[in-house]
Formats: structure tokens, C-alpha cells, sequence
């Protein structure tokens, strides 16, 4: 397989569209056990989860709803840092069994918020699934339910993920050319 240009950045192959698809089918039948005569609900988390939820709808044989939220941040002024703001979630998650879906865990910031807002809403349990998960770059305690890949802090593209808003496309995933 050939490296990919994002904008001016040079990428190259990591993990391959094959694999992940055998990972995705694996994660979709451990949420078919552990969900067996329930009806979870899937969120996935805008942009970056499209593909992944997409896949692993298709490997979910379980009765399941799916809905898709969106994170908007933004640096206030203030020291205060980062100022978050959380579109698109219905109120009628209270008593559902939910799963976030997102594309990679880094810090975990992301998570933590999300997590944080939705147990607010009262759902009757709510788990976490995520194609990529960076331990060595979490600063904060989550840990993700459902993994599809453990990758070392480097910063990739593919399925989903994006460089400055390009590279979402492409069926397997790159890791920055150092
Ligand atoms: P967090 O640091 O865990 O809060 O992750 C925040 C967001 O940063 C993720 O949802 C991704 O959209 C983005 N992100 C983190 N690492 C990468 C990467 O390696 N490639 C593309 N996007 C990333
Ligand atoms: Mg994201």
C-alpha cells in the first residue's frame, strides 16, 4: 500500500481496511451478547464516527436505535480553557441502555464530557465504543468499553478521522509519516 498527502502532510499505511472490518465484527458481536433482549440506542458522535457506526450497525443483529450528537468547542478567553457545547441530544434517552460511538479516544476529555452530559439524562446504563483508543495519551480515568485498536499517541487519519476536515474517506487508516 501506497502513503497518502492530506493537505501538506505525507501519511502512511497502518491499519489496513481488512482488519478493521474482521475488528468491527468482533466488536458487534460482543454488543449482540452483551446486549441480548434489550434495545440499545447508538449515538454516534459527529463527523468522525459515520464510518465506524455505519460498519458496525451492519455487524449488530440485535434490535438497536442509532441517533448522532455533535460536539462544538471553542477557547474562551477566559484561563478557564475549554468551553464546550453539545448539539443535537433528545431528551428521550432516560431509561434506554446507550452507547456512545466515537472514532478514537486521545485525551479522554472528549469522552468524559460526553459521558458527563448524557448520565444527566438518566439512561438505564450507558457504555462506550470507539474504533481507536490512545492509552498513553488519556489524562483523564475512562475506559472505553468496546475497543476496536489500541495505537501508540500518533496522530492518524482514515476511517473516519480527519486531517483539518480532509482524509475522513479513505477505507484504511494512515499514521503520520514522521
Ligand atoms: P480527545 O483528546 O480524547 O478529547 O479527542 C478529541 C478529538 O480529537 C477526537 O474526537 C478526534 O476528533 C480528534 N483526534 C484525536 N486524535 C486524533 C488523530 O490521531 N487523528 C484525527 N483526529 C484525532
Ligand atoms: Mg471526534
Amino acid at each position: 500500500m501506497a502513503d497518502v498527502q492530506v493537505h501538506d502532510k505525507v501519511f502512511t499505511p497502518f491499519i489496513t481496511a481488512g482488519s478493521i472490518q474482521a475488528r468491527v465484527a468482533e466488536l458487534g458481536q460482543a454488543i449482540d451478547r452483551d446486549y441480548a433482549g434489550k434495545k440499545p440506542l447508538l449515538i454516534g458522535v459527529l463527523n468522525g464516527s459515520v464510518i465506524f457506526m455505519a460498519d458496525l450497525l451492519r455487524h449488530i443483529g440485535t434490535a438497536c436505535e442509532i441517533g448522532f450528537i455533535r460536539v462544538s468547542s471553542y477557547h474562551g478567553t477566559e484561563s478557564s480553557g475549554k468551553v464546550r457545547n453539545l448539539m443535537g441530544l433528545s431528551d428521550d434517552i432516560a431509561g434506554r441502555d446507550i452507547i456512545i460511538v466515537e472514532d478514537i479516544i486521545d485525551t479522554g476529555d472528549t469522552a468524559v464530557y460526553l459521558i458527563d452530559e448524557l448520565k444527566k439524562r438518566q439512561p438505564a446504563s450507558l457504555r462506550f465504543a470507539t474504533i481507536l483508543f490512545k492509552p498513553s495519551a488519556l489524562r483523564q480515568d475512562v475506559k472505553p468499553d468496546y475497543v476496536g485498536f489500541e495505537i501508540p499517541p500518533a496522530f492518524v487519519v482514515g476511517y473516519g478521522l480527519d486531517y483539518d476536515g480532509l482524509g475522513r474517506n479513505l477505507p484504511d487508516i494512515y499514521q503520520l509519516k514522521s
